[in-house]
């Protein structure tokens, strides 16, 4: 499954969600941590990824 940089614009923690391409622009990324809706997705590559970045699996329901 691809991965998807995102990055919360109110707590500026960035994370990654797992989740299917058919789903990107459907569903509603929340942050993490704050649960904000307020996020960005981030167009990069793996060099984004680090131990420090939620990795956030995306429940599908
Ligand atoms: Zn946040």
């Amino acid at each position: 499954m691809p991965h998807y940089d995102h990055l919360c614009q109110k707590c500026k923690k960035p994370f990654v969600v797992e989740m299917k391409i058919s789903e990107v622009d459907k569903k509603k990324i929340t942050c993490p941590e704050c649960n904000s809706d307020d996020v960005i997705r981030q167009v990069t590559n793996s060099s984004f990824t680090s131990e420090s970045i939620n990795r956030y699996v995306w429940d599908k329901s």
